[in-house]
């Protein structure tokens, strides 16, 4: 048997949260899924070592997803070092945005010279395909989000095949992101029907997991507005606690 691998929930929450801190996950202490401002503190309770994370996946630009980059740049700068290489991967002009977010986040240190002790590597995703980060091959796929260039993204990890939706609303692309894998980890935003065009509510949630029970793939849901009704077989991440897989 496979050895278990951890999934820590340093966030669950929406843009809009019930209280919840914004949804973040960190899989075997190596791959962190979003990068809220709120997961900074929530890995530094959990003890994690910052420098086991090799790869930082950001699905798309808005603040819930990657407005804990200045803070761990932050980190990088004044308290730690690392010569292992970090590897951030988003959408286009990941990497000018995180420095401009910098700037406005640090003004002062910037003028001092910002030098994150980092070796920092960005991996811009800009459409469908296949992509390689350091060691981690991983397959990119656009999902419906509004008018954002907004990725899911899909890889290997242990034996395993890992689906991550970030933010989107159904749509063929989550199906065909999703379809296969062992383990699919996908938004929850709304608990009751929703006509947001850009999100997951319960009726779509439900119709995916049921397709994916089928497929025998372990459903995970995080990104909620409030805590929804207990959907048969979906384990729900919780802040703080860890899911293994
Ligand atoms: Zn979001
Ligand atoms: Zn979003």
């Amino acid at each position: 048997m496979t050895d278990q691998i951890p999934l820590v929930c340093l966030g669950s929450g929406a843009a809009l949260t019930d209280g919840r801190d914004w949804s973040s996950l960190l899989l075997d202490e190596h791959i962190l899924l979003d990068l809220p401002p709120s997961a900074i503190p929530r890995l530094i309770r959990h003890g994690g070592d910052f420098s086991t994370i090799e790869h930082i996946f950001i699905s798309h630009l808005h603040a819930d997803h990657m407005f804990g980059l200045p803070f761990l740049l932050l980190e990088y700068c004044v308290r730690r070092s690392r010569e292992n290489p970090l590897y951030i991967i988003g959408p286009p002009k990941i990497e000018e945005l995180t420095f401009q977010l910098c700037d406005l986040a640090w003004p002062d240190l910037r003028k001092h010279g910002f030098e994150p002790h980092v070796p920092l590597h960005f991996i811009e995703v800009e459409e469908e395909g296949e992509y390689q980060a350091g060691a981690l091959a991983f397959t990119a796929i656009p999902m419906e989000h509004f008018t954002l260039d907004a990725f899911g993204f899909r890889f290997e990890y242990k034996g395993r095949s890992i689906g991550y939706s970030g933010d989107t609303a159904e749509c063929v692309e989550l199906d065909r992101l999703l379809e296969g894998t062992d383990v699919a980890i996908l938004e929850l935003t709304y608990p009751r029907e929703s006509n947001d065009p850009g999100h997951m509510d319960s009726p779509g949630f439900r119709r995916m997991a049921s397709k994916l029970k089928v497929q025998g793939t372990t459903v995970i849901a995080t990104h909620m507005s409030e805590t929804p009704a207990p959907i048969e077989g979906v384990l729900f991440c919780e802040d703080g606690k860890t899911i293994y897989i």
